[in-house]
């Protein structure tokens, strides 16, 4: 048996084409035609004015904060309970981090305390040049508020849809709120390039303004001029012409991942002690992952125990994201709330949920949770 993965690429004969023809169509070199029609096709798919194609969803919040005018001194709003590149973002920019506790609802940037962040910020005169939410596992924040509180207090907003790509949030999908968005084709995500990542946004300068940051900030002429300092960030057009077949199986890939979802419902929702990550009732989250909490007095095991089963199968399952607050990386960090991004992480652990995740597999990751659950010493018989 093949090691099952948490969420690997998904890929078929129909990528391996359209990566073969774009090698053959002699487009080899950095940019080309697929570029421009990976861009075009994916703010169409999400419904968003224009994107820049980039090298990395990490490239991506690093040029979106730049172009919003982020620099040394700021401070940017992330939610704790993120991927550290959301908030090493920031710091790229010479500004520093407000880590902000997740809402109940959604494990999402809690919109509560932003708003009472801003009110207290806009009195003392220093509100911060940014704020950064996240898509987390699949999953809208909360945007109409988030939206409507940034713009009361005109501080720019950005979504990283990293995880988000296929979800929606009240009729408009993920990729569609704030300034700017950003998107990540890393291996892992509901679709991949191998490694690359998008700026969207419904403000075609701002588009504009991160493809030129990312090319060098190079101008039109023959020799090499340079307005400013800029960086080497492009997607390949190799990359891109993957990019757009990924892009074509993206419903079908966001359908199954749905279908593991509702079935690993199905395997698991009766054990006592176990719980799956909320679903909020503003969007339909693609659940990128999906994730479940422990409550070790119950369950009888706690994530580590449960993921160290797994393992012994050659089944990689995941703890879920550290919060940012408790990382060495950014240690002395303002930090507003925790309990609940530090709730997920000492209870959560992700499943495997990759869209190439065969039902037998499935049946093995199921049936090894439950045979934890079973192990659990004053256990009557729950089933
Ligand atoms: C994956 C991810 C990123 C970074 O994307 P890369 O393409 O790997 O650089 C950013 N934010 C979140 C929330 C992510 O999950």
């Amino acid at each position: 048996m093949t090691r099952v993965y948490l969420s690997p690429p998904d890929v078929g004969p129909a990528d391996r084409q359209a990566l073969l023809d774009a090698f053959d169509s002699n487009w080899i070199a950095p940019l080309g035609p697929d570029v421009d029609a990976f861009e075009a096709e994916a703010a169409a798919f999400v419904g968003v004015a224009a994107g820049a194609a980039l090298s990395s969803g990490t490239a991506g919040l690093h040029l979106a904060l730049a172009a919003l005018g982020v620099g040394p001194g700021d401070c940017v709003v992330v939610p704790t309970l993120t991927f550290v590149a959301t908030a090493a973002a920031a710091t790229y920019l010479g500004a520093r981090p407000i880590f902000l506790d997740s809402e109940q609802a959604s494990w999402n940037l809690d919109p509560d305390l932003l708003e009472d962040l801003l009110a207290t910020r806009a009195r003392a005169g220093s509100l911060p040049a940014a704020v950064v939410g996240v898509d987390l596992y699949g999953q809208c924040a909360n945007w109409e508020r988030l939206e409507e509180t940034c713009h009361r207090f005109a501080v720019p907003l950005v979504e990283d849809a990293a995880e988000g790509l296929g979800a929606s949030c009240v009729g408009r999908r993920a990729g569609a709120f704030g300034r700017a968005s950003v998107l990540s084709f890393n291996g892992n995500k509901i679709i991949t390039t191998s490694g690359g990542g998008m700026v969207l946004s419904d403000e075609p300068a701002l588009v504009q303004r991160v493809r030129h940051l990312a090319t060098q900030a190079r101008l039109p002429a023959a020799h090499y001029e340079h307005d400013e300092v800029g960086y080497n960030y492009r997607l390949s057009n190799l990359l891109a012409a993957l990019g757009r077949s990924q892009l074509r199986s993206l419903e079908a890939k966001v359908a199954r991942r749905r279908a593991l979802r509702a079935r690993y419902e199905e395997g698991l929702a009766d054990l006592a002690g176990l719980a799956f990550a909320p679903v909020a009732p503003w969007g339909e989250p693609t659940h990128w992952l999906t994730c479940v909490t422990l409550d070790e007095e119950v369950f009888g095991a706690g994530p580590e125990t449960v993921r160290l089963a797994l393992e012994a199968a050659d089944i990689e399952a995941r703890p879920a994201w550290k919060p940012l607050h408790l990382q060495r990386a950014f240690a002395g960090a303002e930090v507003l709330g925790g309990a609940v991004a530090e709730h997920v992480f000492t209870q959560g652990l992700c499943l495997p949920s990759g869209s190439s995740l065969s039902t037998s597999d499935q049946d093995r990751v199921i049936e090894i949770v439950r045979s934890v659950a079973a192990r659990r010493p004053s256990s009557p018989d729950r089933s």
